[in-house]
């Protein structure tokens, strides 16, 4: 008998694979945990019945999210993460020497428990001496921050439940109050061509209240469309404008200089959103 899991990701669309083994499900204070190893993408996280990572496809996710902006600050030490419970964002943070401290606030210690039991590789960097793990809300981090973080990095799930507040404006300029005065954050803004409405409103905000606002995509095939985007705010520096003697080698399958510029070209329909 087969098993197979679907993820509905409009109430008429959806994608479905072919499971192996279920490895994990519980019901935490916070959402609906489920972890499954699946034939074609390795170990799953879904949360809420929602794609979160896999072992196949994590890495570009994880390196677009990353490396875009601390390649395009020129000294990033100190980085806040808001989500990213199963470690794959902190751990490629890591791989920049310059890279002091990284502080990531995770709201559910569930995700983080058995992203290190069945996602080994993505939760490798737990336990780093530069890496703080904090359970708690994000959204309450930022608001009690100030002038702290060279780099915030928003990894968090889709704007319901203990999201749904990492996607307003009032929290867009906790963030900016957040960063230092030449600070960069990136936000996870899902994809447009079932969430055109939420990076029409993340882009106008971002707009309103940093100097520099861009948004770039990625190709993520267990996400929904299979194109990811997120949306960049720069106080100073422009993604744009990294000279080629900034980049330097790094263990990276997805993330390349050339891809840093050109993943800001952007289709027409999605270009029409940042208008
Ligand atoms: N890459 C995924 C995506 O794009 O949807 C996100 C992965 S990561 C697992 C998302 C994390 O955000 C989850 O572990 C979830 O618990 C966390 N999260 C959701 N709301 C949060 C909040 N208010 N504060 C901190 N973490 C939060």
């Amino acid at each position: 008998m087969e098993l197979w899991f679907t993820e509905k990701q409009t109430e008429a669309f959806g994608i479905t694979g072919k499971v192996k083994r279920t490895l994990h499900n519980e019901k935490t204070a916070f959402q609906q945990l489920n972890m499954i190893e699946t034939e074609q993408f390795g170990n799953m996280l879904l949360l809420d019945g929602m794609v979160m990572t896999t072992e196949r496809d994590e890495f570009v996710y994880h390196e677009m999210l990353v490396h875009v902006p601390l390649f395009t600050h020129p000294n990033p030490q100190k980085v806040l993460v808001v989500g990213g419970g199963d470690g794959g964002t902190i751990r490629e943070v890591l791989q920049h020497p310059t890279v002091t401290k990284v502080v990531q606030v995770e709201i559910d210690g569930k995700v983080v428990e058995y992203s290190k039991q069945h996602l080994p590789h993505i939760s490798s960097a737990y336990g780093n001496p530069r890496a703080e793990l904090i359970i708690g809300d994000g959204f309450m981090h930022i608001l009690n921050s100030s002038d702290e973080y060279d780099i915030i990095l928003v990894d968090s799930t889709e704007p319901v439940g203990p999201a749904a507040s990492l996607f307003t404006k009032g929290f867009y300029a906790g963030i900016s109050k957040a960063l230092k005065k030449d600070g960069i954050f990136v936000a996870q803004t899902d994809n447009p061509w079932f969430k055109g409405d939420l990076i029409r409103s993340a882009v106008q905000d971002t707009k309103e209240i940093f100097p520099i606002a861009r948004l770039y995509t990625c190709n993520i095939p267990t996400y929904p469309s299979g194109m990811w985007t997120f949306t960049l705010g720069s106080k100073t520096y422009d993604p744009l404008e990294v000279e080629a003697s900034r980049f330097f080698e790094l263990n990276t399958k997805y993330y390349t200089p050339e891809l840093h510029h050109a993943s800001f070209v952007l289709p027409r329909f999605v270009k029409d959103l940042c208008k």
